[in-house]
């Protein structure tokens, strides 16, 4: 497996994301990447009030989502894990 964890600008330790891809498993079952989002799961109340927010139904009209902010050294590691993806994906 090849992963690439990617921070946030903020630098909070919940605020990232990781890029995986199995170059092994290609043959098997098909040449994908996957995108891991890690939410942050707040203070005990926080999530108190989410989950009976869950369970009334309401939704934010936008979706459910997060973000991560991107420096461009970080936009340079997730160009050059991507181009080593490809070329994975080409060797195979
Ligand atoms: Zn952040």
């Amino acid at each position: 497996m090849k992963e690439l964890i990617i921070r946030c600008f903020c630098d909070i330790p919940e605020h990232q994301a990781i890029l995986s891809y199995y170059p092994e498993h290609f043959a098997r079952w098909g040449k994908d990447m996957c995108l891991q989002v890690h939410l942050c799961p707040g203070s005990f109340w926080r999530r108190v009030v989410a989950g009976i927010r869950h369970i009334l139904g309401k939704r934010s009209v936008y979706g459910d989502f997060d973000e991560i902010e991107l420096d461009v050294d970080e936009v340079e590691r997730v160009i050059k894990f991507m181009e080593e993806f490809l070329k994975e994906k080409d060797n195979d």
